[in-house]
């Protein structure tokens, strides 16, 4: 195994069992279970909310996800009828946008505020849709990144935990108030 530059704590498949409840869902258009996972038919290339009234599928051509995210990943597109996506297409690459950024600068100190302004939309707007593609919030993936990230570090090199901690953008606050030598 290389060296893995690009790091992601979202499993990218998202993908889940079709089990007997989940499948009774969606044969009876359950809605209870529309927080809970999207359906995609293989055939079709479209994914669904379990509440969908369209024709149900053969069980064999069904895939489940937990996030949209796993089943857009895996090229389902959404229902025009069910919408499993309220978002349009257009704010779901502004989402993946913003989350490839995160990727890239986690290093760096990140707001929600200016990544929201990246794709001109409010702090709260953001929020909701990172958390409704990809099943985590924003704040969370950042803090679980960053965290994957320093156990990596900390793994394959002998730098020190406050060291590291710069590196990942975790800011300390010791490293100023502990360490301003001035020179004699
Ligand atoms: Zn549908």
């Amino acid at each position: 195994m290389g060296k893995q530059n690009k790091q992601t704590v979202i499993n990218e498949k998202d993908e889940i069992n079709l089990t007997d409840e989940r499948w009774q869902a969606i044969v009876q258009n359950d809605a209870s279970y529309n927080e809970e996972f999207y359906y995609a038919v293989k055939t079709t290339k479209i994914f669904c909310l379990p509440s969908c009234k369209s024709r149900t599928p053969n069980r064999e051509n069904v895939r489940v996800f937990l996030t949209q995210h796993g089943a857009i990943q895996e090229n389902f597109r959404p229902c025009k009828r069910c919408k499993p996506t309220q978002e349009s297409l257009q704010d779901i690459n502004a989402v993946k946008k913003i989350k490839q950024y995160i990727d890239e600068h986690c290093n760096k100190s990140l707001t929600v505020k200016t990544l929201a302004k990246m794709i001109q939309c409010s702090t709260s707007d953001l929020e909701h849709k990172f958390h409704k593609f990809y099943g985590i919030t924003l704040t969370e993936y950042v803090k679980q990144l960053r965290f994957a990230r320093a156990m990596l570090f900390l793994a394959n090199s002998d730098k020190s935990i406050m060291e590291i901690g710069f590196e990942i953008g975790i800011p300390n606050t010791e490293h100023h108030t502990g360490m301003s030598e001035k020179k004699k």
